[in-house]
């Protein structure tokens, strides 16, 4: 926390604005939208229900295909399958680990065979590393299919100068607990689009006509954020800055110790981006490194230090089996090396240098061990 939320929280009760709507929520998705330079905002429950949101105001529908990245939580696609339309997945290229544009083109070509493209495609930047916009968002104006940014973990980052989430018809945030600033469960939906995201209002509000009587003529939702929870975000979206401070520095603190180390290869910055860094990934070459990432997440735990494999990709899923998937290229599965090979290592901005140097220590003995 920042130690501002209180003040927030207190004027919330103070002016007894219990409530999803109010106050904190107003100036929540004005200071949202100023940060990112975007038209709009609009505040809700969670990231997953931006997304949801985002879908339904494309008119996803079931039967409809939706290209998503691979390599990413299956909060991404999973109103995907809300809507009852068809995932189809695509790979990552290596040098952001985020969708291939070469497996994106791919599955337009395909598609546009059949004369059926995809209503959306939904384009994720991984652990705060944006994907190749520019590339994505050609290829998207190409087809005029409308792409969706899911930049829940890269609040903060940027692409050529300009903020993460802002490249699409629409992008998401989420405030939940463990991204880089939180409201305890949350989420925006940003957009130039100011139209679509007051219709996004309404259906979040259990799409409720103008009428006293509660009257409803098209499926709606609860969504909205809490008025408390969103003075928390306010609090937080203030110190964004220091928090992406202290990623990027936690991550060049790795960098610095272990980068030297044979076979291990931290997760790339794409040139004229920069990353929020929000959680240090890298991949490991067990037969250079002598040591493979399950070993290494073992020897950490056993000093109650946690730390988690990358990703699973959404195409191995057994909720997803069945679903479509475009590798990079014929030779390069490229999600399935990194979700092998990769592992995210304790990244909090509260992390205290002497316990990112047990962290350290102990990856630096077990390798040496094996070695
Ligand atoms: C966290 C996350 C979401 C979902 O956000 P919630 O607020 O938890 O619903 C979606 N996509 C990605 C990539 C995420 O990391």
């Amino acid at each position: 926390m920042s130690g501002e939320e209180q003040k927030y929280i207190r004027e919330a009760f103070d002016t007894n604005w219990i409530a999803p709507l109010g106050p904190n929520v107003d100036a929540f998705e004005k200071e949202i939208a100023t940060y990112v330079g975007v038209n709009e905002a609009v505040a809700l429950s969670s990231g997953t229900a931006a997304i949801h949101l985002a879908l339904s105001l494309l008119e996803v529908t079931k039967g409809d295909k939706v290209f998503c990245s691979s390599l990413t939580f299956v909060a991404s696609a999973n109103p995907i399958l809300y809507q009852g339309a068809e995932p189809v997945f695509i790979d990552s290229e290596p040098d952001t680990w985020n969708m291939s544009p070469q497996a994106l083109e791919k599955a337009f070509i395909d598609a546009a065979l059949t004369g059926a493209l995809p209503k959306a495609v939904i384009v994720v930047n991984l652990y705060g590393q944006s994907a190749k916009m520019d590339e994505i968002v050609s290829l998207c104006r190409a087809y005029q299919v409308p792409m969706i940014e899911d930049a829940a973990e890269s609040l903060g980052s940027s692409y050529k100068g300009k903020p993460s989430g802002t490249f699409g018809e629409f992008g998401i945030y989420s405030f939940n607990g463990n991204k880089i600033i939180t409201t305890s469960g949350g989420g925006m939906l940003v957009s130039n689009n100011f139209e679509a995201l007051q219709k996004a209002r309404f259906l979040a509000t259990q799409a409720r006509d103008q009428a006293i009587h509660y009257q409803h003529s098209v499926l709606g939702y609860n969504y909205r954020m809490s008025n408390i929870l969103a003075g928390v975000g306010r609090s937080q979206l203030a110190v964004l800055h220091e928090r992406v401070e202290s990623r990027r520095r936690v991550f060049e603190n790795y960098v610095r110790e272990l980068a030297d180390l044979p076979g291990f290869k931290f997760m790339p910055e794409l040139e004229g981006t920069r990353s929020n860094r929000w959680l240090t990934a890298l991949t490991i070459n067990k037969k250079e490194a002598g040591v493979s990432v399950q070993s290494l997440i073992d020897s950490l735990s056993e000093l109650n230090i946690e730390a988690r494999p990358v990703w699973k990709p959404l195409h191995l899923q057994p909720l997803f089996k069945g679903v479509t998937y475009y590798k990079h290229d014929e030779a390069e599965n490229v999600s399935e090396t990194l979700f092998f090979t990769g592992i995210c290592l304790p990244s909090g901005s509260n992390l205290k240098e002497e316990d990112q140097m047990r962290v350290i220590d102990c990856i630096k003995k077990s390798v040496k061990l094996k070695v």
